[in-house]
């Protein structure tokens, strides 16, 4: 971190500075030029308030020269992080040049649902099953979820099909029943629910984070930051798409956040297409994208009778789409060869 000093600082309001800076362990390197005083900061800066330095009267400017994130950074662990996830029929692998596909509904609606959906996306090539039983919804009087009943769902599925679980956790005190679900997933609205994203640090679970609706990547990573710092090491990364001035979709897929958040940090990227789509007819041209940028993997939803969902079905494709993309995904997958 770099802090550069106003001109014609005083040397009492100087020497308040660096005690200051030093009083919180930091070393500095100080370059006084001939008009210009730059102090360098040597040591962990994870804990400087930015802000209150800036608002010192002396202080010219402050900036960072290194990430705020440790744990999650790339420089400080280069190689891929590979997330496994146990399964029937042996882990699924996230990271490290794997493709992943998880699909099904956005909501558990009932048994005949979930099982139909669960043995068709099985069927077209998908590693991991989804669908919420919490669900966070704009209006208190939209369908809320099946809660602990659409988790005794989703295992009845796992347990036919062998498929892994994926579902949305909302807050801490539903962790209880969470112990037979495969990935955790945080949703968009709870990015910086931190005392939730501690309490999902200190499991091992893996923990599929999805970034904020108007999240910038660093807020992103900061989040993943925190599961991290509490110890889980198995973090999945979900760009699902955000907030822009366009409405013609839902929200606006990032596709530049795959390639920059694989160069910042080694956690393995994912890509909802269905939210940031909003609507079906996207999710195929979304999800090739996604796979030619250089995901590891989709997070699709996919119903059996859309027009019937009882969530977020004009975004939902159906089976055979399904089946038909998982195919286009192959040939294009085998075309770019190697690792992602
Ligand atoms: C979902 O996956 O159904 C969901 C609610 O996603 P998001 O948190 O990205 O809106
Ligand atoms: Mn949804």
């Amino acid at each position: 971190m770099i802090v550069i000093v106003k001109n014609g600082a005083s040397r009492e309001a100087l020497k308040e500075l660096t005690d200051r800076i030093e009083g919180q362990g930091l070393k500095i390197h100080m370059s006084q030029g001939e008009s210009t005083t730059i102090m360098g900061l040597i040591g962990d800066v994870s804990r400087v308030d930015i802000d209150l330095l800036r608002s010192n009267s002396i202080v010219e400017a402050v900036r960072r020269i290194s990430e705020p994130f440790k744990k999650a950074n790339r420089k400080f662990h280069p190689a891929d992080t590979v997330v496994e996830i146990p399964a029937r029929d042996g882990a699924v692998k996230l990271g490290g040049g794997e493709f992943c596909l998880i699909a099904g509904p956005c909501s558990v609606e009932s048994e005949e649902q979930i099982l139909s959906i669960a043995r068709s996306v099985k069927a077209a090539g998908a590693h991991l099953l989804r669908g919420g039983a919490f669900k966070p919804r704009t209006s208190p009087y939209a369908f809320q979820g099946l809660g602990t009943d659409g988790l005794q769902l989703l295992l009845k599925a796992k347990a036919e099909t062998g498929l892994p679980i994926v579902t949305e956790i909302m807050s801490v005190d539903k962790l209880e029943f969470f112990s037979d679900v495969d990935v955790i997933q945080v949703g968009a609205r709870n990015m910086q629910n931190f005392e939730l994203l501690k309490e999902l640090g200190k499991c091992q679970k893996p923990i599929l984070l999805k970034r904020g609706l108007s999240s910038t990547i660093e807020e992103w990573l900061m989040s993943a930051e925190y599961i991290l710092a509490s110890g889980n090491p198995n973090v999945i990364l979900c760009e699902r798409g955000i907030r822009t001035f366009e409405h013609f979709t839902r929200n606006t897929l990032d596709i530049s956040a795959i390639p920059v958040a694989k160069e910042l940090s080694h956690l393995p990227i994912i890509v909802d297409p269905s939210h940031s789509a909003g609507y079906a007819r996207f999710v195929a041209p979304l999800s090739m994208a996604a796979a030619a940028a250089g995901a590891d993997g989709l997070i699709i939803e996919v119903h059996n009778d859309p027009t019937a969902a009882l969530c977020d079905g004009a975004q939902c494709i159906k089976p055979d789409a399904f089946g038909e993309l998982t195919g286009r995904l192959s040939g294009l997958l085998s075309v770019m060869g190697g690792k992602r």
